[in-house]
């Protein structure tokens, strides 16, 4: 065929591989035959690779040269156009690159495998036409007769040519019936939410509702809703091994239509998870912050606790999980639900400000009061873990036989040590950060992993080496000796490593085989714990140090999460907050249960010094191995930000960052802040990519969760 033939007949398009050069690469296609943000098979190099179309090329880019596309897969997120939306956006919001934008779109490794896909009989086929294919083809002729029994798999070398002569078609089943019924009658609070809810169908809503005010049929409702008017359901989850009740209730109410999308839950099932989705015979999709990819058509996207940090991705494309949900509920007009009891402050705002809807759920179900919470100064008990209050409210529970959590945020016996001769503080070889004492003698860096048997004396000098601080394991074993005979079980990261689960520590502890559950911020969350009434907060200044602006709305969302564990079913429950400046706002609000109040206060704050949500943050991070290039280029950088920043932009540094040292990469910072995310999106732009290698990098970290 001639070149001119060629080009007739094809066209050129762009293709985005994920893991592929940063530019779009040139491939063929047949004239009008893939449209932009459909899921293609290309050649690459020697291998095969599905990557993204991203744009079509003008008819005088000379196609004769290039290599055609393999295979057309579909559209990603089951629309071309909408995903082409997203990739854009992840790419402008993140300033990613574009395999960046593009990775998150593409199907795990074997998702998309068409072999996955089953075929039947198309009607239009004659008798003549069957014993003519059997005559003349006769492998073709045995799939075909196998298909007259029902839909199943081919294999694609057999599939493609009887597709292509209308013999056969993909196989769409209709979704399974739901399961009637469940679910208790509506409170007339909840009845009164959902009504506003379903009025203001399409838009965006801060669901605020206290802990165990009933947020969950809510969102039950509008699934239910959503599957009615034949669409889909997103219900995203913070973190899949922190709410495994919630999944179960999900898997309880929408049966085999409900998929839980879940890296843990292994390559098999996440495969046949995506599988039913794509096959149509699911549609409600649960999973954690990456399911918001998921390939439906969803009439209602819910992020419950949206306030939770795991919605936030920590690499490129670093994108929040949120804002990814308000682009696809605006392109597919689906309803958008923000569930939570501590909405972040940014999100608050904007419902404050009428941006998005405002719908409230003040009381909990059936009247059953919140805890009475009482704070204690720890200054006043110097040396003791738990202060006599805190004794007495854990000891009066469990003499009634109930249950009691205490969350301390930080995990290992000892957070650290000192040498008493030299005051030395043994370190992590890798990080510039204090090694923590764990059970059995090791030394622990809780921000690389990194462990190894701890010292005996200080490496510097030989002098005696003293262990400071409490952390879970030190408070699991000052729970036995002060309450004695009660069942202690601890909650945290090296726990769930050692029993196997999150999920299975919390099921002990609500089948009662254990009295008091010990842990880090774990034990805020996940199951519903019928029988607690006592709730301690062991050291609740942990965590105010943070060198981040959201650290004092941190520490509140968590106090008030964990304070709401007490008393949620028929008895009524207290809690302590044991702290070293109890007259810090967080613990004050929190000691109220006053959102609102924390909100006022912390907002004028940050309107003051022109943080989120009155002003946009960008930070920006230079890495490197040496840390004087690590430095020199830090200062070079930062020079040309100065010189280049779009007016309105603040520049502040460069200067180390608070961890200067992590993964034995040092590490250096620039923050700029501006009124307006545009003013920072251009000085971005304006200074250019990063021309050095040797292993320096410059990274992009935009503060997440605005609205426009
Ligand atoms: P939230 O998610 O707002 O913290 P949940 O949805 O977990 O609260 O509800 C709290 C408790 O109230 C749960 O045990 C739930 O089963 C129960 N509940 C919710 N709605 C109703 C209702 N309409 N009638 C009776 N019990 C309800
Ligand atoms: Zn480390």
């Amino acid at each position: 065929m001639l070149p001119s033939d060629l080009a007739a007949e094809r066209e050129v398009v762009q293709v985005v591989l994920g893991h592929g050069p940063q530019i779009p690469l040139d491939y063929t296609c047949p004239v009008g035959g893939v449209s932009e943000g459909t899921l293609v098979r290309v050649p690459f190099r020697r291998t095969a690779q599905v990557g993204l179309v991203v744009s079509h090329r003008p008819a005088e880019v000379a196609a004769a040269r290039l290599r055609p596309i393999s295979e057309v897969l579909g559209p990603a997120l089951g629309d071309a156009g909408e995903a082409l939306f997203v990739a854009r956006a992840l790419r402008q919001r993140y300033l990613c690159t574009w395999p960046q934008a593009v990775a998150p779109l593409l199907p795990g490794a074997r998702g998309f495998e068409p072999e996955a896909a089953r075929w039947e009989v198309a009607a239009s086929l004659t008798e003549a036409e069957i014993s003519e294919l059997g005559r003349r083809a006769p492998r073709q002729f045995a799939a075909l007769a196998a298909l007259r029994s029902g839909p199943r798999p081919l294999a694609l070398a057999l599939a493609q040519p009887l597709a292509k002569k209308g013999l056969i078609r993909r196989h769409h089943p209709a979704p399974p019936r739901l399961p009637r019924g469940g679910g208790p009658e509506l409170t007339e609070a909840q009845a009164a939410a959902l009504q506003t809810l379903r009025r203001g169908r399409g838009g965006t809503h801060l669901l605020f509702g206290v802990t165990g005010s009933g947020k969950t049929e809510i969102y039950f409702r509008l699934i239910e809703d959503a599957l009615a008017a034949g669409r889909g359901a997103l219900l995203l989850v913070p973190e899949i091994a922190l709410t495994a009740q919630l999944v179960d209730l999900v898997q309880a109410r929408f049966g085999n239509r409900a998929a839980v999308l879940h890296s843990a839950v292994g390559e098999a099932a996440r495969h046949s998870a995506m599988r039913r989705l794509h096959e149509g015979l699911a549609d409600v999709v649960v999973g954690p912050r990456s399911a918001v990819f998921a390939p439906i058509d969803p009439g209602v996207v819910i992020v419950d606790e949206q306030h939770e940090a795991s919605y936030q991705q920590e690499e490129a494309p670093r994108y929040h999980a949120q804002d990814v949900a308000l682009w696809r509920a605006a392109r597919r007009n689906a309803t958008l639900v923000l569930g939570s009891a501590t909405p972040d402050l940014a999100t608050f705002q904007a419902a404050s400000e009428g941006r998005i809807g405002l719908v409230e759920l003040p009381e909990r179900v059936a009247g059953r009061p919140l805890p009475e919470v009482q704070l204690v100064d720890l200054r006043r008990t110097p040396g003791r873990i738990f202060t006599p209050e805190l004794t007495q409210a854990v000891r009066e529970s469990l003499r009634q036989g109930q249950q009691a959590i205490l969350l301390l945020n930080r995990r290992g016996y000892h957070p650290s040590m000192i040498c008493t001769a030299c005051g030395h503080v043994p370190t992590c070889p890798q990080c510039s950060v204090a090694v923590a004492y764990h059970d059995g003698g090791e030394a622990v860096c809780h921000l690389c992993g990194w462990r190894e048997k701890a010292p005996g004396r200080c490496p510097e000098c030989q002098g005696r080496l003293r262990l400071l601080g409490t952390g879970t394991q030190r408070v699991a074993q000052a729970a036995e000796e002060t309450w004695q005979g009660a069942r202690v079980l601890r909650l945290d990261r090296d726990a769930v490593q050692r029993v196997g689960g999150a999920d299975r520590v919390y099921g002990a502890f609500r089948r009662g085989e254990a009295d008091i559950l010990v842990g880090t911020q774990m034990v805020a969350k996940g199951f519903d714990f019928p029988l607690v009434t006592a709730v301690g907060v062991v050291i609740a200044d942990i965590g105010l140090g943070q060198p981040d602006y959201r650290a004092a709305e941190r520490t509140f969302q968590l106090l008030m999460q964990v304070t709401g564990r007490a008393g949620r079913a028929e008895h009524p429950g207290r809690a302590i907050i044991q702290a070293y400046d109890p007259d810090h706002p967080a613990f004050r609000y929190a000691s109220r249960h006053d959102y609102r109040g924390f909100a006022e206060q912390e907002l004028r704050e940050r309107r003051r010094g022109g943080y989120p949500p009155f002003g946009e943050l960008l930070l920006i991070g230079y890495s490197g191995i040496e840390e004087r290039s690590v430095m020199e280029l830090a200062l070079r950088r930062t020079d040309v930000i100065r010189q280049r920043a779009a007016s309105g932009v603040r520049v502040l540094g460069p200067a180390p960052a608070p961890i200067s040292r992590a993964k034995g990469r040092y590490r250096w910072q620039t923050l700029l802040i501006a009124p307006r995310r545009e003013a920072l999106r251009a000085t971005a732009l304006a200074m250019g990519p990063l021309q050095e290698a040797d292993g320096l990098r410059e990274a992009f970290f935009f503060d997440p969760r605005q609205f426009r």
